[in-house]
C-alpha cells in the first residue's frame, strides 16, 4: 500500500520551479483563431482600432498569433509568489470513497482570496495598465469573482477600477461586492443608468436583471468616454487565455516531476479561461503531434454554447459596441432561464477553444445543474473544499469518467480543473439543499431566438 502513495497528496513546485513565461497555444495551432472584425467594416481589428478599448501590451498579445513563449514580467511573478504555486491535489479520498482505479488529479484555483483562477489574468492586466500610465481601467462582473480579482490587482498597483455588476448578483451577493469596495473599486449594477447603453437598454425592457454582455457593454463606454481609461475582460480573449497558462505550465512541471500523465483532462467552460490555460501545454502536445490526450469542456445544460452553439462571427456584447468575435455562441441576446444557479452564463466562448473544438481536438459535455450540486457535495465531503457551482461541472464530469474506469477496470489519469470556492454561492447550494433547485434545458425553440439574433457575416 505503502507504494500506492509515492505520489503525496499534494504537489507543491519549489519557487525555482514557478513558470518564467507563459504559453501561448496559438503558436501550435495550424488553423489559428479566427480575427477580431470591426462590426462597422467587417475587416480583422487593426491594433489602432482596438487602442481606444485595450491596453497597448495587451492588444499587442491578443493579436499576437506566433510567439510561442511570453516572458512573465517580474513584477507579475512576484505578485503570483503570494498565492501560487496552486497546489496539485492527488484526490485519494474522492478516489476511495467512489471505489475507482482511476488516478484523479485535480489543480486547485480557490486558493486566494477572489476565490477563483481570475486573479492569474487579472494582475497582468493591472500591471500592463499601471506600464503605460493609465488612471483607471472599467469592466464588468457577472457572479463577481472577476471583480473582485481586478480590485485586489488595481489595489496593488494603485490604479482606479470601476466594476459594473449584473444586476441580478449585486442584489444576490453583496458579500461579494463588499469584498470589491474593501480593495477600493466602485461597484455600479447593471443596466445602470450612468451609460447610454445601460439607459437604452432600461428602457427596452424595464425590471431586466442584468447579463454579462450587457454589463460589458456599459464598461466598453464608461472606458473609451473617460480619458486614462482603458476596459479590461476577465475571460473569452486570447491574451487572458495567455495569462492562465500559468496554471497548465505549473501542472504540467508538477506532473512531470512525478512522471504522472493524465490521459483525460476536464475544465469547467464559461468563456473557456481556466480550461484554456489548463490545457495549454498539453495542447501544445497533441498539436505537434508529440502526445495524445483527450480534454474535455464542461458547460451548463442551461447555458450550452459548445454543445448547441453556432460556429460564427457574432457580437460579444449586447450593446454590440465590442469588436466581433468568431466562436461558438447562443447569440449574444441569450440569457439563461432565471433558474440557472452557477455562474458560466456567458453566451459566447473563447475563440481560441472554439477553433480546436471545431477541429476535433476538444470534446464538450453539457451537464444539469442538481447533478452538479450532487457531485459539488460528494467531493466536499470527502476531498474538504467547498466548489464553487462553476467549478463543480468539472467534477461532475471528473467523477463520471471516473465511475466508468469503475466498470471496465481501467486505470486512467483523470485531471480536472478545481477553479474556485463556493462561499458567495450558499443561496444556490440552500436551494439544492431544500430540494428547490430545477433544471431547465433550452428548447430548440427556446434558442433560436438567440440565434436569430446572430449577424450574418460571411467571410
Ligand atoms: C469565472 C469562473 C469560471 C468560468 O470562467 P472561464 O473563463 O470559463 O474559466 C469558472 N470557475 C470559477 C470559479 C470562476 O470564477
Amino acid at each position: 500500500m505503502k507504494d500506492a502513495k509515492a505520489i503525496p497528496y499534494k504537489i507543491y513546485l519549489e519557487e525555482n520551479e514557478l513558470p518564467k513565461t507563459w504559453y501561448n497555444v496559438r503558436a501550435d495551432m495550424k488553423n489559428k483563431p479566427a480575427p477580431l472584425l470591426n462590426p462597422g467594416t467587417l475587416q480583422p481589428m487593426k491594433a489602432e482600432e482596438l487602442a481606444p478599448v485595450f491596453c497597448e501590451e495587451l492588444i499587442k498579445q491578443e493579436l499576437d498569433n506566433d510567439t510561442r513563449d511570453y516572458p512573465i514580467p517580474q513584477e507579475i511573478q512576484d505578485f503570483y509568489k503570494m498565492y501560487r504555486p496552486s497546489p496539485l491535489v492527488r484526490a485519494y479520498c474522492l478516489e476511495q470513497k467512489l471505489g475507482t482505479p482511476a488516478k484523479i488529479y485535480y489543480k486547485f484555483e480557490g486558493n486566494n482570496t477572489s476565490g477563483s483562477h481570475k486573479l492569474n489574468s487579472a494582475i497582468a492586466q493591472a500591471y500592463y495598465a499601471k506600464k503605460q500610465g493609465l488612471k483607471g481601467v472599467t469592466t464588468e462582473t457577472g457572479a463577481g469573482q472577476w471583480g473582485t480579482a481586478l480590485s485586489m490587482a488595481c489595489s496593488y498597483f494603485g490604479l482606479d477600477c470601476k466594476v459594473y455588476m449584473v444586476k441580478v448578483s449585486y442584489e444576490q451577493k453583496p458579500f461579494r461586492r463588499e469584498v470589491m469596495r474593501t480593495y477600493g473599486a466602485s461597484v455600479v449594477p447593471s443596466p445602470s443608468n450612468t451609460t447610454k447603453v445601460g439607459r437604452a437598454i432600461l428602457e427596452k425592457f424595464p425590471g431586466t436583471t442584468g447579463s454579462l454582455g450587457c454589463a460589458i457593454s456599459e464598461a466598453v463606454e464608461v472606458a473609451t468616454s473617460t480619458p486614462g481609461y482603458r476596459y479590461v475582460l476577465g475571460s473569452v480573449l486570447n491574451q487572458v487565455l495567455l495569462h492562465q497558462s500559468v496554471i497548465g505550465v505549473e501542472t504540467k512541471t508538477a506532473m512531470d516531476k512525478y512522471g504522472i500523465v493524465p490521459d483525460v483532462i476536464i475544465g469547467c467552460a464559461g468563456g473557456g479561461s481556466n480550461l484554456g490555460g489548463l490545457i495549454a501545454p498539453f495542447m501544445g502536445e497533441k498539436l505537434r503531434g508529440e502526445k495524445d490526450y483527450r480534454f474535455i469542456a464542461v458547460e451548463p445544460a442551461s447555458c450550452p454554447s459548445f454543445t448547441r452553439g453556432k460556429f460564427a462571427y457574432d457580437f460579444c456584447d449586447t450593446g454590440m459596441v465590442c469588436p466581433m468575435a468568431k466562436m461558438y455562441t447562443l447569440g449574444s441576446g441569450f440569457i439563461p432561464a432565471p433558474n440557472h444557479a452557477g455562474g458560466l452564463r456567458y453566451h459566447g466562448m473563447s475563440s481560441i477553444l472554439s477553433q480546436l473544438y471545431h477541429d476535433g481536438y476538444m470534446e464538450a459535455r453539457a451537464v444539469e445543474q442538481t447533478s452538479v450540486f450532487q457531485a459539488a457535495e460528494e467531493f466536499a465531503r470527502v476531498e474538504g473544499i467547498l466548489p464553487a457551482p462553476e467549478s463543480s461541472h468539472a467534477i461532475r464530469v471528473a467523477i463520471d469518467e471516473a465511475l466508468k474506469c469503475k466498470e471496465t477496470g481501467e486505470e486512467k489519469t483523470i485531471l480536472f480543473g478545481l477553479t474556485g470556492t463556493g462561499y458567495f454561492d450558499m443561496v444556490a447550494y440552500e436551494k439544492f439543499h431544500d430540494g428547490k433547485m430545477t433544471d431547465y434545458i433550452p428548447t430548440d425553440a427556446d434558442l433560436q431566438k438567440g440565434f436569430d439574433g446572430i449577424p450574418n457575416v460571411n467571410l
